[in-house]
């Protein structure tokens, strides 16, 4: 038998915006060879992740044609920059709109999303990304959306949009996963064999990122108790959103979405059930993770090499500029040895040495880090010699070693370092260090702690609470009341 054939709109717009930083996200940040793309290009653009997932899964199904739109990919900042402008926002979303417009009709809509896209002027990004496709394609149409966990939403996304899929683990091993779920439910509900019918639930829990590691529990159990529901209920898909604290937007906490063929009760029953499950565990969701401040954790990385439970490694899980100094200054001040503290960015000290040409072997002396604002703290006058030049990522990299047996790589940009293979060939060898000193949050827990890497895991902040803080009440929101969220306040819930 035949079937008719199906025409899938692609489109996608994605950001986690750091609404507290203070270099706003530009028309520019997006536009960048290769972006925005369309058609092949757009859909090729990441094999791995949601896009792969997706194109992947809908191209098994015979007659189902996919039409990339014109679409931004992701800032050239990554996650280092604040606010989306309404320009960009409004530029690239028209585009993408008159876009479906002109290549329509279209039987299905597939959004690639993120959830934590902070706008200027627009309360709920994907909420009304959703709408806005709503009103070119008509009532009859099915539109999916993909998320991360990290997204800000609430019920109106499902109001426009008919089904979610969002990464249940952090860091974010599914994405390919929740990709291609998110085709093969589209071309079910558009062929008449899935009836989308969601509940979406916010529960008032506010959590820093560095908690929501789903390698332990409790997080791992919230995973978990998802993954149950999915496997006793056929056709039933579970999103919990842990949500990002660090955009000043109104949907901002922890929000539950179920999808069912077609059975609201049930729907009802299990956003029910994983809301209260979370409301129950607050507490430890909220005591998942310790945080030392800098003094202290450097000092515990000390006495961990002293018991020989190495290597350590000290994450400094705030720094959202990649120049902050602060690690470094009190390796110094402790005087620790065998450190590799990976990375401090300093572009103005790269170009002074890119300029210099510089080489292994030359004499180091310079101020590095710090300056960018006050999160990153004074720069370090460092001396020693430099160990590597070398080229990461496109960029150049520089070794310096100092002290006994420490190196510093100084780096263009904020880099988050997930994996230690990362850290190969800068002229030193990995495993000459007791002690190494990162810049992540969770996402290096996927190399250095599944892995079995590290025998000593410490996270550390500096002492005021900055922009990356587990302190959100030393943020200022002014979109977000965090009275009406555990642990700032007392809400009644449910
Ligand atoms: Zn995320």
């Amino acid at each position: 038998m035949t079937r008719k054939p199906i025409r899938i709109a692609v489109l996608h717009f994605a950001h986690e915006t750091v609404t507290f930083l203070k270099n706003d996200t530009t028309l520019e940040d997006f536009t960048y060879p290769g972006s925005p793309a369309m058609g092949e290009a757009l859909l090729a653009y990441d094999p791995k992740s949601y896009m792969g997932g997706f194109v992947k899964v809908a191209r098994e199904h015979e007659g189902v044609e996919l039409v990339g739109v014109e679409s931004p990919l992701w800032p050239r900042t990554g996650t280092g920059s604040g606010w989306i402008t309404t320009e960009a926002y409004e530029t690239f979303l028209g585009k993408m709109i008159a876009g479906l417009d002109e290549e329509g009709p279209f039987d299905g809509v597939y959004l690639s999303l993120h959830g934590a896209m902070a706008v200027r002027g627009v309360a709920r990004p994907e909420a009304d990304i959703a709408r806005r496709t709503r009103e070119v394609v008509g009532r009859k149409v099915f539109i999916v959306g993909t998320f991360d966990p990290h997204g800000n939403e609430d019920e109106e996304f499902l109001r426009e949009a008919d089904m979610a899929f969002t990464v249940k683990y952090f860091p974010h091993y599914d994405s390919h996963l929740q990709g291609e779920r998110a085709a093969r439910m589209l071309i079910r509900a558009i062929r008449g064999d899935y009836r989308p019918s969601t509940v979406t639930v916010k529960v008032p829990i506010i959590s820093p990122t560095v908690l929501q590691w789903t390698g332990a529990s409790p997080w791992m159990d919230l995973v978990q108790r998802a993954l149950v529901w999915e496997a006793r209920e056929p056709d039933v898909y579970v999103n919990v959103f842990f949500g990002f604290p660090f955009a000043d937007v109104p949907d901002v906490g922890m929000t539950i979405q179920v999808m069912t063929n077609g059975k609201p009760p049930l729907a009802r029953t299990v956003a029910d059930d994983l809301a209260a499950w979370a409301w129950r565990r607050r507490e430890a969701l909220l005591q998942s993770t310790t945080v030392y401040p800098i003094v202290e954790g450097v000092r515990r990385a000390k006495e961990a090499v002293g018991r020989g439970e190495t290597p350590v490694v000290l994450a400094d899980h705030s720094d959202r500029s990649g120049y902050a100094t602060w690690v470094l200054k009190e390796v110094i001040a402790q005087d620790l040895s065998d450190v590799l503290i990976a990375t401090i960015a300093d572009a103005r000290a790269i170009d002074a040495l890119a300029a210099k040409d510089v080489r292994a072997g030359d004499p180091f002396d310079m101020e590095v880090g710090g300056r960018v604002d006050e999160s990153a703290g004074p720069p370090v006058r460092l001396t020693g010699k430099v160990v590597g030049v070398t080229n990461a990522f496109g960029m150049l990299w520089v070794s310096v070693g100092f002290g006994r047996g420490n190196v510093l790589l100084l780096s263009r940009y904020l880099t988050q370092i997930m994996e230690p293979s990362q850290l190969k060939g800068p002229d030193f060898d990995l495993a000459q260090f007791k002690v190494i000193a990162i810049k992540s949050r969770v996402h290096f827990r996927r190399g250095f702690d599944d892995s079995g890497f590290a025998r000593t895991i410490l996270l550390v902040e500096p002492d005021p609470p900055y922009l990356g803080t587990v302190r959100l009440d030393g943020l200022p929101y002014e979109h977000v009341d965090l009275k009406r969220f555990y642990p700032y306040g007392a809400p009644q819930f449910p």
